[in-house]
């Protein structure tokens, strides 16, 4: 069975006015006693890994020297043929970094663009403008970055849709071969959300924030980025295999402060806390702030809740075989609300129902979808 291994880099130059992710401002002494501590953890695992993935917070924040480190310490782990990615922000991702992570083995690179409109950056807190995110795309990509992804936010307030395709438009001319869209939202104890209880923001429409999202579906598959789930679009054979192993439901160990794992149906949150982390590895204790024994039942319908947000859907039999569970009968009273919704249609194969999958109106819905399931 494919594992995964996920680590959490906490630190960024700024904090972003929309962001909730466990990170916070980079502080070099903190980095480095943070890096050792993953480290020595990577150390102690056996396993070998068919994707690995450094997100954050920045990873790209991190001192070339701590970088070098943990990407060293990592190499060892990486079974043949795994794809390897690094999360990067375009005003830290400098030749320097950009040459140790293609010589440590980083096959995938995901940067955080967000946006290609000046304003809009500026809106969303972010540190850099349309010009160097562009830059720092083309700079990784003529340095010898093959498989390049692209984060892009939309919905923020006033946005107009024709500036919106404008940014997609731009955006498929740079040299990526991945795209993330995501709709800007307002989470609990951001500036953001701040701002729109105090009414000095109002946010955008509903409507308008779904038109916009299907017409990032609509420009994207045009310009040969398929649609592979609710916010992904990739070249052919470029799909996010570590997201991908995440939507199959399969175990990943998370190491690093905030970092979710699930191994042998144990699911579990590390401590969001930098010096605690450290701390609490340090003094031997248990790293993890909250742990849950899932059932069996409730590991298929999350494999449901999960997999349905992929174009390919759920097929029955793939279902059974992962799970023990038959789909039909485990959800006999979710699918047929869902069809009759409109949200999900039956897959077919010689005429007969093989699995389940999204219909147009369902990628637009799937929140729903997914808690139907779960
Ligand atoms: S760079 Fe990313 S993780 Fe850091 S504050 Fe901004 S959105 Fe959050």
């Amino acid at each position: 069975m494919s594992i995964s291994l996920y680590i959490h880099i906490p630190f960024c130059r700024r904090k972003c006015l929309y962001c909730d992710f466990f990170s916070v401002i980079y502080e070099p002494r903190a980095a480095a006693s943070y890096i050792d501590v993953i480290m020595r953890q990577i150390e102690a695992i056996e396993e070998d890994f068919s994707t690995v993935y450094i997100g954050g917070g920045t990873p790209s924040a991190l001192a070339p020297e701590l970088l070098a480190r943990l990407l060293k310490a990592l190499s060892p782990k990486l079974r043949a043929g795994a794809e390897f990615t690094v999360e990067a922000n375009p005003e830290s991702l400098d030749d320097e970094r950009i040459k140790l992570l293609l010589g440590y083995g980083v096959n995938r690179l995901s940067i955080g663009v967000q946006s290609l409109e000046d304003t809009k950056l500026k809106r969303l807190g972010r540190i850099h403008n349309a010009r160097k995110a562009a830059e720092s795309v083309i700079l990784a990509s003529k340095r010898g970055f093959s498989n390049i992804s692209i984060d892009l936010i939309f919905g923020v307030w006033d946005e107009k849709q024709d500036r919106w395709k404008n940014e997609l438009d731009q955006a498929v001319k740079l040299p990526v071969q991945h795209v993330s869209c995501y709709a800007l939202t307002y989470e609990k104890d951001t500036p953001l959300f701040k701002a729109l209880q105090n009414k000095s923001i109002t946010p955008l429409d509903d409507d308008i924030a779904a038109a916009m999202y299907e017409t990032a579906i609509d420009i994207l598959s045009l310009r040969g980025f398929k649609q592979y789930e609710i916010s992904n679009f990739a070249r052919e054979g470029f799909e996010c295999k570590h997201n991908l192993s995440y939507w199959e439901n399969n175990p990943y160990i998370g190491l690093g402060a905030s970092a979710v794992s699930y191994v042998g149906g144990v699911r579990s949150r590390n401590v969001a806390g930098v010096e605690e982390y450290v701390r609490r590895f340090d003094k031997g204790q248990v790293l993890a702030d909250s742990s849950e024994k899932l059932s069996p039942e409730r590991r298929a319908k999350e494999t449901a809740a999960v997999k349905i947000r992929t174009r390919d859907g759920i097929d029955f039999a793939w279902f059974k075989e992962k799970t023990d569970y038959d789909l039909q009968e485990l959800e006999k009273r979710a699918i047929p609300g869902l069809l009759e919704k409109g949200l999900i249609r039956y897959k077919k194969e010689n005429n007969t129902s093989s699995g389940i999958q999204l219909k147009r109106k369902g990628f637009l819905f799937c929140d729903t979808v997914s808690s139907t399931l779960l």
